[in-house]
C-alpha cells in the first residue's frame, strides 16, 4: 500500500497541484498543455472531451511570469461542466472559489515541486499495478467508488465478475467534501473486504485526481482518465459523481452512452442493487421481475456506522472491523 499521508495536505489552492501533476503526466486525454481562452472554447465543443484543467490567476502556489490571463463566464462553466442553471450548487461554487479568471501558463513555486513529484510518482505506481493486472487477466473492468461497500456494492462486484476476469476498485483520491469518507480509511476497509471475500479477483488501486461532482460531464472525464490509466472497460453506476441530488440516477449513464462511439473505453452500465422481499436477497434491478424492491440506503448505512450500530445489508465482519478502527472515517 502506498503512503497517502501527503494527500491530506492537498487542500485549498493546493488542489491545483493535482491538476498540474495530472497534466504533466499526460493523464488528460484531450489536454496536453495549459489552455488559452480559445482552447477552452474549442474543448467544450466536443462533449466527449470531458472536463479541462483550468488554472486560476493569483494563487500563491504558482509562478505566473510570462503568462496571459483570460476570463470565462461562470454561466458558461455552469452549463458546460455542471449541466445546470443552479449556481447555488456547492461543487460549482467550489470550482470558481478562486475566481473565473484563468492563466495561460503556470509553474509551481519551488517549494511545491516535491508535492507535484509525489503525486506523479503515486500515479505512476498505480499505472504500473494496472499494467501488471492486465498481464495476468484478459478482461479487466475499473470501478469507481467513494462509499463504504454494503451488500449492494458486493452484488455489483459479483455481477461484474460474471462478465470480467478481474475488477479494479479504482477510486479518485484527493481533496474531498465534508461527509465523504477519508480515502485512507476507504483503502483499509476495501482491503479487508477483498481479503475476506474476493481473493485476488478484485484489486484496490487508487489514483490522485480532482473530483468536481459534475455528474454526467464528469463521468466522461472519468472514462477518459481510466483510458489513459490503461483500462478498456469502466463502470458507470447510479448517480455517478453527483451531489445534492442535482442529477437523476441514470443521467450520467444516459449521457455517456450517447457518446460511446467517440470514447476509447467501453462503458458498462450497472443499475442499482436492491433488497428484494420476494427473492429475500440483494438483487441487481433487472435481475428479478418483482416489484418488492427496497433501496439499500447509503445514508442509513453511514448513520449506522457513525453510531456504531450494525446495518443489516452489509457484511458483519467488515462492520466489526470498521468499529475496531481507532481513526475517524468521515471528513468533518
Ligand atoms: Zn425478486
Amino acid at each position: 500500500m502506498q503512503n497517502t499521508k501527503f494527500v491530506n495536505s492537498l487542500v485549498g489552492e493546493k488542489k491545483y497541484l493535482i491538476d498540474y501533476a495530472n497534466l504533466k503526466q499526460n493523464l488528460f486525454l484531450y489536454q496536453s498543455n495549459i489552455f488559452n481562452k480559445n482552447e477552452v472554447y474549442n474543448f467544450f465543443k466536443k462533449k466527449h472531451f470531458g472536463i479541462p484543467a483550468l488554472f486560476p490567476v493569483k494563487l500563491k502556489i504558482f509562478d505566473y511570469s510570462n503568462s496571459d490571463q483570460y476570463f470565462i463566464k461562470g454561466n458558461f462553466l455552469l452549463k458546460n461542466i455542471y449541466h445546470t442553471k443552479n449556481d447555488k450548487y456547492k461543487p460549482f461554487k467550489d470550482y470558481v472559489r478562486f475566481g473565473n479568471e484563468f492563466s495561460t501558463f503556470v509553474k509551481p513555486k519551488k517549494r511545491y515541486l516535491n508535492l507535484v513529484n509525489k503525486i506523479i510518482n503515486f500515479n505512476k505506481y498505480s499505472i504500473n499495478e494496472i499494467k501488471n493486472i492486465k498481464k495476468k487477466f484478459k478482461n479487466v473492468c475499473a470501478f469507481q467508488t467513494r462509499n463504504i461497500p454494503h451488500h449492494g456494492h458486493e452484488k455489483i462486484l459479483d455481477y461484474l465478475l460474471s462478465k470480467y476476469d478481474h475488477v479494479v476498485i479504482n477510486p479518485l483520491i484527493g481533496p474531498k467534501k465534508k461527509g465523504d469518507i477519508k480515502f485512507d480509511m476507504l483503502a483499509k476497509i476495501y482491503k479487508f473486504l477483498l481479503r475476506e471475500k474476493y481473493n485476488k479477483k478484485v484489486s484496490y488501486i487508487p489514483f490522485i485526481s480532482n473530483m468536481f461532482y459534475a455528474g454526467p460531464q464528469e463521468a466522461v472525464h472519468h472514462a477518459n482518465l481510466r483510458y489513459t490509466l490503461g483500462f478498456r472497460n469502466f463502470v458507470i453506476g447510479r448517480d455517478h459523481a453527483g451531489s445534492e441530488n442535482l442529477y437523476t440516477p441514470h443521467q450520467a449513464y444516459n449521457y455517456i452512452s450517447k457518446l460511446q462511439t467517440h470514447l476509447n473505453i467501453k462503458v458498462e452500465k450497472v443499475l442499482g442493487s436492491y433488497y428484494c422481499k420476494k427473492c429475500e436477497d440483494v438483487v441487481i434491478k433487472t435481475s428479478c421481475s418483482h416489484k418488492t424492491l427496497i433501496n439499500i440506503s447509503g445514508t442509513e448505512f453511514r448513520n449506522c456506522l457513525k453510531n456504531k450500530k450494525y446495518f443489516k445489508y452489509a457484511d458483519f465482519n467488515l462492520q466489526k472491523f470498521i468499529f475496531g478502527l481507532k481513526q475517524k472515517i468521515f471528513i468533518n
